[in-house]
């Protein structure tokens, strides 16, 4: 009787016990919480392997006790399994399945914390919410801290709080010193993580910094450069999610939701004319160095120019066309003034233009380029949207060309982050769609705002036009880091990869440097299969026209839907190769690029549907191509397949292969 009594009593202590750790729906993953000495504390272990030891999560504020003292005051599991769908996107319905804990704290100094994890079965993520005394918060510090617990391959770019426009590292953890996120890591037992914020909102970004070994701490990009102040919220805030993608192979971090999943729904009730689409535009005659953006001579955007462009976008199932320069008041490639958004150049009929575009189905893309002059842009931006909007152009390419923003300011500052969220809510309220770039890095906000479609945010085409380019395997890296955050606007599909064609016109610009070396370092098929390979949902094949004219491989872009339902990364390993699949209606299209070295994937087609007989138009390097001497060389292959057959899919050294599989 007492023994039973007793085994009651432990029973009912023990199930009263707070809740200290969450596993994942499939039961592989657990995140781990404790108290140290007053600081919260989080730890992950994959399949009982540790894979992040306990590691402080925090904030400090000025004037305020945020970092310490605190007790546990209660806990709760909950469980969550929803699909939900999005107008675009890699896939249109998404499933959003994790089991969550979330845990109530408090200090000595009148702060309540509230601590929410969630373990979804590709990853997971905790952010925090503050509730504290006054009315608003000077916060000095992100105290949260990543201490790997053994020591692994990583690929990323510095912590730059102005630029994303680099180049990735590949190092050990235990030699990285620094690194923007997505940092991905590969492990000596082949696990995959990848650090990751979502829902960044009104709060500066997050770079990792090395403490020591394997262990890394947040940093937060100042207001001011200098500034020990690097947020400034009401004293009742939430953090940004802080999130950590895991999967046993390369491409389960590719096929993860767990960044849209954390971002708040739609905030729209009008999504009708959100829409995805490709383009094209007189953008890359520019970076070759052969036209300008305006005050002179060699101005790219002229009317003429804009009404060949908007033909051929008519006669070959391209939907929009990019005006970058239109507006006034540009110098040549070297200086930029302060625009107005809607004051045209002297050679360009905006509304003309316009007109015709609307005639001929085609989408006017209207170009602001800011300079990084916030202020300024802020000031015109109801104006510039009112008048796009009155015109009926509906799509928006922003950039913010040079250092940083104006004022002091850092690019990825709290007051950046906000900036870019006022651009694309005011955007919405015109119908306008979203091309960013210079701008903050991809957290999944286009759940909430679909209208911002797309951003560069990465060391794009462009650099190839006047540097010595991005090297081959960067096309294999992007996939597994950058764009783990979003849709990216890297413009691929120059044809002309060794600039032949432009060889002896005239140079009109006195920046970069336009010669011989420069170069697409890929072959053509790579170029192709990049469309598929790096999703935006606006997809801009970014050569002349010239070079598309009469080209036989030109009908891949044009029976490509950048508009897919679903999208697989099938194989792949990073920074070497990967193959993605996307469909869209009844299509599919398929991608695989490969980095210097050539490679050959027996590529099941299972992912096709059963019972239906699809025509392939297969899109291949040729036997003898390579990236370095024989970057043109190509064969397209018509054959009929099925789910049940497989393909050899043979890609030469920085070499790639698309198809199309459309039903018979
Ligand atoms: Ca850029």
């Amino acid at each position: 009787m007492k023994k039973a009594y007793l085994l009651a009593a432990l029973f009912v202590a023990l199930s009263c016990a707070p809740k200290t750790s969450v596993l994942s729906p499939d039961g592989r993953t657990r995140v781990l919480f404790s108290i140290q000495e007053g600081v919260p504390f989080w730890a992950v272990e994959v399949d009982g392997r540790k894979v992040v030891d306990p590691s402080p999560v925090g904030l400090a504020a000025f004037g305020a006790s945020l970092e310490e003292g605190y007790t546990l005051v209660g806990s709760k599991l909950s469980r969550h399994d929803e699909t939900w769908s999005q107008p675009w996107g890699e896939n249109k319905q998404i499933r959003d399945r994790h089991n969550a804990l979330t845990l109530k704290l408090k200090n000595a100094s009148g702060v309540a914390m509230s601590l929410e994890f969630r373990a979804f079965d590709d990853g997971i993520t905790f952010r925090s919410s503050y509730d504290a005394p006054g009315d608003s918060l000077l916060v000095s510090d992100e105290l949260t801290e990543f201490r790997f617990s053994e020591d692994a391959l990583s690929w990323s770019i510095p912590g730059d709080f102005n630029s994303y426009e680099h180049l990735y590292r590949k190092m050990p953890l235990s030699a990285l010193r620094d690194a923007n996120t997505p940092l991905t890591i590969r492990r000596e037992d082949g696990l995959h993580l990848s650090v990751h914020e979502a829902a960044l909102m009104d709060f500066p970004e997050m770079v990792l910094r090395k403490k020591e070994g394997t262990a890394f701490k947040a940093d937060l990009a100042p207001r001011h450069y200098g500034d020990s102040v690097k947020a400034i919220v009401p004293s009742s805030f939430r953090t940004p999610w802080r999130t950590l993608q895991i999967s046993p192979d390369a491409v389960g971090l590719v096929n993860s939701s767990v960044i849209l999943n954390l971002n708040e729904p739609c905030a729209l009730e009008d999504v009708s004319w959100i829409k995805p689409m490709k383009y094209i535009g007189v953008w890359w005659a520019m970076h070759l160095g052969i036209a300008s953006w305006g005050g002179d001579r060699w101005h790219g955007a002229t009317t003429q120019e804009a009404i060949r462009y908007i033909d051929f976008a008519a006669q070959n199932n391209i939907q929009g066309v990019l005006f970058e320069g239109w507006n006034d008041a540009w110098k040549g490639s070297d200086a930029l003034p302060d625009f107005d958004f809607t004051s045209p150049a002297p050679d360009f009929d905006v509304e003309a233009v316009v007109e015709y575009a609307r005639e001929k189905g085609v989408c006017f893309i209207t170009h602001n380029e800011t300079g990084g002059n916030v202020a300024r842009f802020e000031q015109q931006l109801e104006r510039s949207l009112d008048w796009a909007e009155g015109l009926g152009i509906h799509a928006l390419k922003t950039g913010y060309a040079g250092g940083g923003l104006r004022g002091g300011v850092p690019r990825h500052s709290q007051q950046g982050v906000q900036h870019f969220q006022r651009v694309a809510q005011a955007a919405a309220a015109h119908k306008v769609m979203i091309d960013g770039h210079e701008v903050i890095k991809p957290t999944g906000i286009r759940r909430t705002w679909p209208n911002f479609m797309t951003r560069e945010c990465v060391r794009g085409m462009e650099y190839n036009g006047w540097s010595t380019g991005n090297p081959p395997s960067h096309h294999e890296i992007l996939p597994y880091t950058r764009a783990l955050g979003g849709p990216v606007d890297y413009t691929p599909g120059v044809f002309d990869v060794q600039y032949r064609n432009i060889q002896g016109l005239e140079q009109v610009r006195s920046w970069g440097r336009p010669g011989t070396e420069c170069r697409v370092n890929t072959t053509l098929c790579k170029q192709i299969a990049n469309w598929v390979v790096l999703y935006s949902p606006l997809q801009m094949a970014c050569d002349l026209i010239s070079n598309y004219e009469g080209h036989p491989a030109f009908q891949f872009f044009r029976d490509f839907d950048p508009d897919c339902d679903e999208s697989r990364a099938l194989s792949g390993e990073v920074g070497e190769y990967i193959a993605v699949v996307r469909r869209a209606a009844d299509k599919y299209f398929y991608g695989a690029t490969t980095d210097d070295s050539a490679r050959d994937i027996v590529q099941s087609l299972d992912f096709l549907r059963r019972g239906t007989v699809y025509e392939a138009v297969i899109y291949a390097d040729a036997p003898d191509a390579s990236w370095q001497d024989n970057p043109y060389a190509y064969q397209i292959i018509h054959c009929t397949v099925t789910c049940e057959d497989t393909l050899p899919v043979h890609l030469a050294p920085g070499g790639g292969q698309a198809i199309v599989f459309s039903p018979q």
